[in-house]
């Protein structure tokens, strides 16, 4: 079987790298000409305005999925008519405008931090302090500001000029948690165990997935969240949601219809990987079992790449490096950690930091 994949960075790259022990061949599309997925397979280098380069693309795919939530709407219906796309597209127009997201979400019954898109009228039903979002394109914390007072807003929405944006209500949460899931072509549905999430500077640095504090009633919860999505969608591959945890509930913040850096933990850590059970979702095979093998953390490489015996004399670590030259910000890969519990683990976190700043 030939996947497309529209996008080539660290994700796509992964997801080829789980694909081809199940025989599966590649070819991404990607505007960029230096990608992480470059090495892996055929590359079509153009713009997703370029219906032409689409068409070449596609010729010879038996399906199209994306590692990529900002490919445009409208190039996955054009793909659509010629192979399936997955997941369906419509995922796509969800999960790309935050607005629309955190409605959908509502609609379906998924508690939300509350939110406005107007300002004028509404502000004081968000009340402050709140965070100033823009509705496209935001990510790893990008186009979003803590507002305390009206002042604040004020510069906000200069800073923001001429932008769509989204007025949410701060959050003081005590955990940020993500659910990983998949549902295949015929429906059946898997999911991780629940990940608890450290984010700096709006930029995720570490998951840890710990059994022996699994929570029943929260998984049972973020799992309840995630079926209505995906079953709304008649979503198929894998989807993300990430929750904020305050006083024992989760509020949904926002959704990836994809692989999520929150699931990397499972390449080294689950019976299997999320990209793994990605690539079945969209192929149309069995899922694969989620349940974890250890104690397991994932440490995200951010702007430096550390020397890599430093990191792999740590028993119990595994190095994933994407093919990307370090700049501040930027993510460059990422370490995961199994270990048999969690005092364990949390002494080789402490040790795997030290070379990772
Ligand atoms: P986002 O781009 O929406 O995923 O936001 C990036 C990070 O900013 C989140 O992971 C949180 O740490 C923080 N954040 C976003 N929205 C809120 C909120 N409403 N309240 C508190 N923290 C937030």
């Amino acid at each position: 079987m030939k996947i497309g994949i529209l996008g080539a960075g660290q994700l796509g790259r992964m997801l080829a790298l789980a694909g081809y022990p199940l025989g599966m061949r590649f070819r991404f599309f990607e505007p960029a000409p230096d990608s992480p997925a470059n090495l892996l397979a055929d590359h079509l280098t153009a713009d997703y305005a370029d219906e032409q380069a689409l068409r070449r693309f596609v010729d010879g795919l038996d399906v199209v999925t994306y590692e990529f939530e900002n490919v445009p709407v409208l190039v996955a219906r054009f793909l659509e008519q010629f192979v399936p796309v997955y997941p369906p597209p419509i995922a796509l127009e969800k999960a790309q405008d935050r607005l629309v997201e955190k409605t959908f979400f509502s609609d379906l019954g998924i508690p939300t931090p509350s939110f406005t898109c107007d300002l004028d009228k509404e502000l004081s039903s968000v009340g402050l302090p709140a965070v100033l979002k823009t509705r496209r394109m935001g990510y790893d914390g990008k186009g979003q500001f803590v507002v305390r007072s009206q002042t604040d807003l004020a510069d906000a929405l200069v800073q923001l000029a001429g932008q769509d944006v989204i007025l949410e209500r701060f959050v003081p949460f005590e955990r940020e948690l993500s659910i990983v899931c998949a549902r295949g072509r015929d429906g059946a549905v898997v999911f991780y165990p629940l990940a608890e999430n450290t984010h700096r500077d709006g930029i995720l640095r570490l998951s840890i997935v710990d059994p022996a504090r699994f929570d029943h009633r929260l998984q049972s919860q973020a799992e309840s969240y995630a079926r209505a999505v995906l079953d709304a969608l008649n979503y198929v591959g894998v989807l993300a949601i990430e929750f904020f945890e305050i006083d024992g509930q989760l509020l949904a913040n926002e959704m990836a219809p994809r692989v999520h850096n929150s699931g990397h933990w499972t390449m080294d850590g689950a019976i299997t990987s999320q990209f793994e059970n990605h690539i079945r979702a969209v192929s149309g095979l069995p899922l694969g079992a989620t349940s974890p093998l250890g104690a397991c953390a994932m440490v995200n490489l951010v702007g430096q790449i550390p020397a890599a015996a430093s990191i792999l004399k740590i028993e119990g670590t595994h190095l994933h490096l994407y093919d990307k030259a370090p700049r501040a910000g930027r993510k460059v890969g990422h370490i995961n950690l199994v270990a048999d519990s969690q005092n364990i683990l949390n002494q080789k976190i402490g040790e795997v930091q030290k070379y990772v700043g």
